[in-house]
């Protein structure tokens, strides 16, 4: 095996706020957290808790920024140079946020990699979308000329989770930004160091002080002062569901927008009509890509009952052969769960499943094979019917619950029977089927016979629980933005003249 870094980079002992481009210093008797790295189980560096009134002074900046006009006004194509600058610096330092991602998350390089390119396109892109934005006018009304301009619509609160934390942080962050609005971003208390890095460098790269202001802690107290704070506009969150409708119960109060991208429990049908080899490497992917803590995940997959014996076998025996070990090594396949606590959560729906009447078929347990690191053996389980808990609730980790379907019409009933609605996968080269399952399957996203290829220019988002909005570029502009319409006459108007005569 091959470590895939050159060289180690630094790691900062202490990750604090950053605000109005500064680095904060820690509060002497303020709450502090470990940031553990999840294959070691050592503490790598001490995070500092900003409390309400920190997040406060990081709303005030973020306001200042905005109300000053420095980046709200600022000629387009000069916030584009400084979006671009971003990207360009983004990818110059590709290798340490990797390594920092790698060391924090346990995230497998493979895919770290993919996200720091994905983090850096952002950029790119809602920088292009942003410029390319026109308005309307209305002439109808004789003697009038209105117009509709779009204006940024002030200050947001970006809140993100730790299961792919620069990929998603940096798209709520730019679908924000490049509009003219700013931000302060809250990333999960789990996994700060790489977003910590990130923020530093857009700095670098030219971005004006206050635009992005970046304040750490937990949820209850950083994420709550931050969505409550009087001087927030708007909220964009990448979450749980659980999370989502306390921030939406939050906002909602203060008539806050929301947009939230939320959990998944999402259906991968394998149709007897599939080229299987496929399907099987796609519901691999699907499942225990990115340590299988991803919202798309395809985690309950259902098999047609004619090929499922022959392919449930052949998934076990891929997955008693897949690679767990070291992130950072360029061969690992799943690396550790992020931390202690989701780890015995995610253990804890074996049982679950058990008492539920499933048969395990693989996994199940903590990888003997490492004495250190929350490492867990990628797990498959066979259950009676979609009514199992773990067909229900979102599990986020490596954990594959198998389903067998005899119709077209069983298979898109059991994919809609959930409270979400965030993707689905369809695997068969029938296009009968592929056309009803795209038409009758309630989810934001359908991919055919592929795993997961993310579209930029298309929205993302769920149905039902999974969500409120989309991200892209629709969408973020109809979130981030007001709409204003001027109306003005040609000619001088006549108007009823009150208390004249
Ligand atoms: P989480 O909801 O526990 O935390 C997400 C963020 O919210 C963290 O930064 C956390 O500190 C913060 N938070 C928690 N409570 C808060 C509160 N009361 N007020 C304000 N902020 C608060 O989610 P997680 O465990 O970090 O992430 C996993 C979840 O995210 C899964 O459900 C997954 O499906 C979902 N997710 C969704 C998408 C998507 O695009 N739909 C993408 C990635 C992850």
């Amino acid at each position: 095996m091959t470590l895939s870094f050159t060289r180690t980079f630094p790691v900062s002992p202490r990750v604090t706020s950053l605000i109005d481009g500064e680095s904060v210093p820690p509060k002497s008797n303020g709450f502090q957290i470990d940031v553990i790295n999840p294959a070691t189980e050592e503490s790598i560096s001490r995070l500092h808790e900003a409390d309400p009134d920190e997040v406060d002074a990081a709303v005030r900046s973020a306001r200042r920024a905005f109300d000053s006009g420095i980046w709200s006004r600022m000629d387009i194509n000069q916030r584009k140079d400084i979006l671009y600058a971003i990207r360009d610096h983004l990818r110059k330092n590709a290798e340490e946020l990797a390594y920092l991602e790698c060391l924090n998350s346990g995230l497998p390089l493979q895919s770290v990699r993919i996200h720091v390119q994905r983090m850096a396109r952002n950029f790119e892109f809602f920088a292009e979308v942003a410029s390319n934005v026109n308005g309307e006018t209305y002439t109808q009304t004789a003697g009038y000329l209105t117009y509709v301009t779009r204006e940024p619509k002030g200050v947001a609160g970006c809140i993100s989770p730790w299961n792919a934390p620069l990929a998603l942080s940096s798209m709520r962050v730019a679908s924000c930004i490049a509009w003219g609005n700013t931000c302060v971003l809250k990333p999960s208390e789990f996994t700060p160091i790489s977003v910590r890095r990130m923020v530093e460098i857009f700095h670098e790269a030219g971005l004006p002080s206050g635009v992005v202001n970046l304040v750490n802690g937990r949820g209850a107290v950083t994420g709550n002062a931050l969505i409550s704070h009087p001087g927030i506009d708007m909220v964009g969150f990448t979450g749980g569901t659980a999370t989502g409708r306390a921030i939406a119960e939050t906002a909602g109060r203060q008539l806050k927008p929301v947009a939230l991208e939320l959990g998944g429990k999402s259906a991968n049908i394998i149709f007897d009509t599939a080229d299987v080899e496929r399907a099987l490497d796609g519901a691999l992917v699907g499942i225990f890509g990115n340590n299988g803590q991803q919202c798309l995940a395809g985690s309950r997959i259902l098999v047609q009952r004619g090929i499922a014996d022959a392919l449930i076998g052949r998934f076990v025996a891929r997955t008693k052969k897949i690679r767990i070990g070291d992130p950072m090594l360029d061969n690992t396949e799943i690396g550790p769960l992020a931390f202690r606590a989701h780890l015995e959560r995610v253990l804890s729906f074996v049982g679950v499943a058990h008492a539920d009447g499933a048969t395990l078929l693989t996994g199940g347990q903590r990888s003997a094979a490492h004495q250190k690191g929350w490492f867990m053996e990628p797990t498959a389980v066979m259950v009676p019917s979609n009514d199992t808990r773990v067909c229900k609730e979102e599990i986020f980790g490596p954990f594959a619950t198998f389903l067998t379907f005899d119709t077209l019409d069983e298979a898109i009933r059991i994919a809609n029977d959930s409270k979400f609605g965030l993707v689905s996968y369809v695997w068969s080269e029938d296009l009968n089927t592929v056309m009803r399952c795209s038409r009758d399957i309630r989810a934001g996203t359908v991919w055919v016979n592929t795993p997961m290829m993310r579209e930029l220019r298309a929205p993302f988002g769920g149905y039902k629980e999974s969500g409120i909005g989309r991200d892209g570029p629709q969408s973020s502009l109809e979130f981030f933005t007001e709409l204003k319409s001027t109306i003005i006459p040609i000619d001088p108007v006549t108007m009823h003249r009150y208390g004249a005569s």
